[in-house]
């Protein structure tokens, strides 16, 4: 708590280049971008990072095949291209898979239509990826049982990427950036609205833990509230070309359907696709899109039902799945951009395009931030900043690489230290991967720091919390840098162990309160007893 109660304090303190409201993926990305190109910047969260949306997404980094059914191939084209950067940039986090899919017979489209269409999909894609593969029913049953081929066509094969981690994580690893390079954050800080005086932005902001209110300062500001990004305008009296409607999609966690390590794809009932995603040793299902009103959500005895049915009727289970086989759901909305103008109605809903639109207003030096994707975030964190710089902000370092892992020969480096002290002898069997390339991929350079730890006492690399792959040391780590306010920050965002462990077994874990205890120090008990409220 020491990081998150120091920034707090600075944050009161002169002004900023830029305060940035909401640290989702898209509020994450503007300050690490703008804060490794030299501008002094701020970010608030009224919940954890990543603590709305971008923790409810389908976690992929892909270019939207069915958005060719809209015909938006400049989307796709840029989608793909994101990709591609993504896969480049993150070989350890963002990982191409195979998307494996079958077409059933008498389908609104002809198969060879389909096959043609994966092939369009993967030149549009540069051919970054591995190619597409036609898949006769021997193949599919040789390699795929689960798959039910009775009303079965044909299958085929192609390839999109996806977060091997979790979106949370993802969005909170460029928190992590933009701190290491001088970004003052604090989640948990609501902005409560701003007001603009003499050429500079005060934001009122409350913290939700202590309730103090304080003000910041910035000269930009920028709202990157997602599906809010509407209310919060209206409360500092921005007008825009823009504005936000809904569209909320659930996905439940069940175990394994089945170990192969690919994407299942499936059209469902009302003809959308329908994925079966890999999440080490849980399978994740979904997702459903249904128009709402409100950003704030919840999965219906409906949205179980269909997601269910819709696996049931297409996989051949030992027993089909029901709702006891549900470890942990998700659920949330995409904030899909319209026109201000527009009426709503049911046609601008189709046509409504899923790109993001970033709509500035020069003369209050504001933005907002409108719809978006996680494979889209590097772009984002671009664009942002070079609208900044024409407000005049100066960046120091204009030509800053502020994402991607590090450098090949610093992984080199950590890989010859871990096999010196043979640091995979430590992996726990129940593990599905060695700890190096585990430790690797959820903290880079840091992991040095855990290798050092562990060289020093090798209880550090001693499982933690039972059923978890959580060792001590990372435990440690997690407190003093990734800002951990409350129990469910660790369990469902930095970690992923609220997705993928019931919650009663988490409940029963030997080691989580040791745990809490090294998270929270003498407030272990309180922290424990409040995240078990909050889940029952
Ligand atoms: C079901 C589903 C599946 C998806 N699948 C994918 C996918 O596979 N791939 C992909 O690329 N994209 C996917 N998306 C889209 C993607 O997840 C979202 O577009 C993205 O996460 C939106 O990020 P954001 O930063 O705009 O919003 P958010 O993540 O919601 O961030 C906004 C933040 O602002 C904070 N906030 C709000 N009001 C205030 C305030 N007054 N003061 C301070 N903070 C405030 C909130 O707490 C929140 O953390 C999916 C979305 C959904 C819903």
């Amino acid at each position: 708590m020491k990081l998150r109660s120091s920034n707090i304090e600075k944050l009161e303190q002169g002004t900023f280049d830029v305060l940035i409201i909401g640290g989702g993926i898209n509020g994450a990305v503007s300050a690490a971008a703008l804060s490794g190109k030299g501008a002094k910047v701020a970010l608030i969260d009224q919940r954890d990072f990543a603590g709305f949306t971008s923790q409810q997404s389908s976690n992929l980094a892909w270019g939207g095949i069915k958005y060719m059914e809209s015909r938006d191939f400049g989307l796709v084209r840029d989608l793909c291209l994101s990709r591609n950067h993504l896969i480049e940039n993150y070989p350890s986090r963002v990982e191409e898979i195979r998307f494996f899919s079958t077409i059933e017979r008498g389908f609104r489209f002809h198969p060879l239509f389909i096959w043609l269409g994966t092939w369009v999909y993967w030149l549009i894609g540069n051919g970054f990826t591995k190619p597409p593969r036609w898949l006769p029913k021997k193949a599919v049953m040789a390699e795929e049982p689960v798959v039910k081929t009775d009303n079965f066509y044909g299958g085929f094969e192609y390839s999109d990427a996806y977060l091997h981690d979790n979106d949370a994580r993802f969005v909170f690893q460029f928190v992590r950036s933009a701190m290491d390079r001088g970004c003052i954050a604090a989640n948990y800080v609501e902005s409560l609205g701003a007001r603009r005086e003499e050429g500079v932005w005060i934001t009122r902001a409350r913290d939700a833990i202590s309730g103090k209110e304080l003000e910041i300062r910035s000269r930009v500001l920028i709202n990157a509230t997602g599906p809010f990004v509407d209310d919060h305008n209206k409360a500092s009296g921005e007008k825009t070309e823009h504005r936000h409607v809904f569209s909320k999609g659930i996905h439940l966690i069940v175990p394994q359907l089945t170990p192969q390590h690919r994407i299942l794809t499936f059209f469902a009932d009302d003809g959308r696709l329908f994925f079966v995603i890999p999440m080490g040793v849980r399978t994740c299902v979904g997702t459903t899109d249904t128009r709402v009103d409100s950003p704030h959500s919840e999965v219906t005895e409906g949205d179980r039902q269909f997601v269910l049915d819709n696996i049931n009727k297409r996989l051949n289970l030992k027993k089909p799945l029901t709702k006891a086989d549900i470890i942990a759901e998700r659920c949330g909305v995409r904030p899909l951009v319209v026109k201000s103008s527009a009426s709503g109605n049911e046609q601008d809903w189709l046509q409504m395009s899923r790109k993001h639109e970033i709509d500035v207003n020069q003369s209050s030096a504001h933005l907002s931030i409108f719809g978006g994707k996680l494979t889209d975030c590097v772009n984002v964190g671009n664009e942002v900043s070079a609208i900044v710089a024409a407000m005049g902000v100066a960046l120091q370092y204009p030509y800053y690489k502020w994402y991607g892992e590090p450098h090949r020969s610093v992984r080199e480096e950590y890989l010859h230290q871990a096999r010196l002290m043979d640091l995979d002898s430590y992996t726990s069997p129940e593990s599905i991967e060695t700890l190096s390339s585990r430790l690797w991929r959820r903290y880079d350079q840091q992991a040095l720091e855990l290798l050092a730890d562990i060289r020093e006492d090798p209880r550090q690399a001693e499982v933690l919390i039972k059923g978890t792959d959580y060792i001590r040391c990372e435990i440690r780590l997690a407190k003093q840098q990734e800002m951990i306010t409350k129990l469910e920050d660790f369990l469902r965002r930095r970690s992923k162990i609220a997705l993928v462990v019931h919650k009663e077994n988490i409940r029963n874990a030997s080691g989580l309160m040791e745990a809490c205890e090294i998270l929270f120090g003498v407030q272990a008990q309180e922290k424990y007893d409040e995240y078990f409220a909050s889940v029952a």
